[in-house]
């Protein structure tokens, strides 16, 4: 069985060390970051299993980290690190979808007890594939077998169509410039204009929108695009 990973977020050394040796003894890849941008960074390099985040952080605070991870990502669980006594961290953290939390000064082993509880959880959501669809209103995305499926009917894109329709619906509900979706669509090296995201995106409302009632993808004038379920 491969090992799992676990990014541990903690700006104090001595603690985000010994988290690291307990963890690598458990048996978990441990890698650490000490401030917002250096864990928002280690965060998107790789697909973690867990992550263990400190709220009480320099710069970028865990609460507006976890809000950025939450973003596009629901489902990678988050476990909070909070003070003692501060609730209001511990509300806000919930909300925005951690998780779990743990109080410091916290027992390693009411820790390492948290991180198998919603490892086991995130396993079986896993297993039951719910998590693998992304879906707006009657509109799914699976993102490992590249299906569309909007109401009782499969729909067919091409490569370049499903990819830009996987990152609207990541970041349903913003309102998404065209050289933002350029860039992350086409890529940064791409040589042309915006243009061709009008293009692409008259193909996928022909393919997704076309005769429904209630379109999800929605034009934001002088702005660009944005998906989201009609209201
Ligand atoms: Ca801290």
């Amino acid at each position: 069985m491969t090992k799992r990973s676990i990014l541990v977020v903690e700006d104090e050394e001595k603690i985000a060390r010994v988290l690291q040796l307990e963890l690598e003894y458990e048996g978990y890849n441990v890698e650490k970051a000490f401030d917002g941008n250096d864990a928002l960074e280690k965060y998107r390099s790789q697909k973690w299993d867990l992550i263990l985040l400190d709220v009480m952080l320099p710069g970028m605070s865990g609460i507006e980290l976890l809000r950025k991870i939450r973003n596009n990502d629901p489902l990678t669980p988050v476990i909070l690190l909070t003070a003692r006594g501060s609730v209001a961290d511990k509300v806000s953290g919930l909300d925005l979808g951690a998780n779990d939390y743990v109080t410091k000064p916290f027992e390693m082993e009411e820790l390492l007890a948290r991180i198998r509880a919603n490892l086991r959880l995130s396993l079986i959501q896993n297993e039951t594939g719910e998590s693998d669809w992304i879906k707006i209103g009657d509109l799914k995305v699976n993102e490992k077998s590249r299906e569309v499926i909007r109401g009782n009917h499969t729909i067919e894109l091409t490569p370049r169509e499903f990819d830009l329709l996987l990152y609207l619906m990541k970041n349903r509900g913003q309102v998404l410039q065209r050289e933002q979706i350029l860039d992350a669509v086409w890529g940064y090296d791409f040589y042309g204009d915006t243009n061709v995201v009008d293009v692409y995106i008259r193909y996928l409302r022909r393919k997704i929108d076309a005769d429904q009632q209630l379109p999800v993808i929605h034009t934001v004038r002088g702005v660009g695009y944005m998906v989201k379920e009609a209201k």
